[in-house]
């Protein structure tokens, strides 16, 4: 008996040094940051600051890896498949629960497949037109696209983004539908914006701070339920349509497999890096929420991740606008 014991603490024991040693020398060469859309855009800007913060607190560098198409599937896909090692991480939004009512094939489960590390920031949209666009406030755009509807083209980042979520909820609150423009990302889709070829967009105030507070595109609406501090001109979409509200939450997750020292230690690093003056200066300049603590650690993102599944699932199938 007192053998097996001590043969059990032994084994115990040995494991406890291997995981402490895995975290100690945690990182030890560069991480991947996964950014399922294109350079750019929203997504890829708070995870490039992210990465920065991140990288000082784990005394490592943070390498972002655009993966972009089909509406951030195709990267999510990539990280579901990396090895659980702690070098190839995913920043992802919403879009992350709205993929499962989405598509009818999807090679990945994002609760079976990721180990969230935590909550990061929740970014609100706007809505915004090429230069051209005639309409100069929302009420005006509401008429003038539901008059229009066959010259109007809404531009997104793909089935499942965040601007196709936006667009399709748009065309919805209009009982208007539009032909809409997929890009691999924002990023792109803003510079066609910028140069005329698409109409209309929704996207993260982190990508349209700068055309909007520089005047380079029409700006109508946020999307919101009230103001906001950064765009005081602007109304919320929900004067014009009642109920409209879209908010954008963005997770950094692990694949599946990750040793749970290396989850503490990137969940510490992160909750720290949340906190880092640069970080949370760029984030207020750009719109972006930054989580609150208690929404920063593995099992509340889980849980928010879960939720909010649960809450796309039945908004999606009454729209039924699966992928095919
Ligand atoms: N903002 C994009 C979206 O619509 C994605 C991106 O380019 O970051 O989901």
């Amino acid at each position: 008996m007192f053998k097996k014991v001590s043969l059990l603490s032994a084994v115990a024991a040995s494991l406890a040094f291997v995981a402490t040693a895995a975290s100690a020398s945690y990182p030890d060469k560069p991480i991947s940051v996964v950014v399922p859309f294109a350079a750019g855009g929203p997504t890829d800007v708070v995870a490039r600051n992210l990465s920065q913060a991140l990288g000082t607190q784990l005394k490592g560098s943070l390498v972002v890896e655009n993966v972009g198409g089909a509406g951030g599937t195709i990267g999510a896909g990539k990280v579901a498949r990396a090895p659980g090692d702690g070098y190839t991480l995913l920043f992802h939004h919403i879009g992350m629960s709205t993929a499962p009512s989405l598509y009818r094939k999807l090679d990945f489960k994002p609760l079976e497949d990721f180990i969230p590390i935590g909550a990061v920031v929740d970014v609100p949209m706007t809505l915004i037109g090429k230069p051209q666009m005639t309409a100069t406030n929302a009420k005006d755009l509401v008429a003038y696209v539901k008059a229009n509807k066959d010259k109007i083209n809404l531009a997104n980042a793909g089935l499942g983004s965040a601007s196709h979520l936006c667009g399709l909820l748009l065309q919805s609150a209009m009982k208007t539908d539009l032909t809409t423009v997929p890009f691999q990302g924002t990023g792109p889709a803003m510079t066609a914006l910028l140069g005329g070829q698409v109409d209309l967009m929704c996207d993260q105030s982190t990508n349209t701070t700068g055309q909007i507070k520089g005047g380079k595109v029409k700006a109508y609406a946020v999307t919101s339920k009230g103001k906001l501090a950064n765009f005081p001109e602007l109304p919320p979409l929900n004067a014009e349509l009642p109920g409209f509200e879209v908010g954008v939450w963005h997770i950094l997750y692990a694949p599946k497999g990750t040793p749970a020292p290396i989850v503490t230690q990137l969940q510490t690093a992160l909750q720290a890096a949340m906190k880092d003056p640069g970080f949370v200066t760029k984030m207020k300049e750009l719109g972006a929420e930054i989580m609150p603590v208690d929404k920063q650690n593995s099992a509340a993102a889980k849980a928010l991740l879960a939720a909010e599944i649960a809450k796309w699932s039945p908004i999606i199938q009454a729209a039924k606008a699966y992928a095919d």
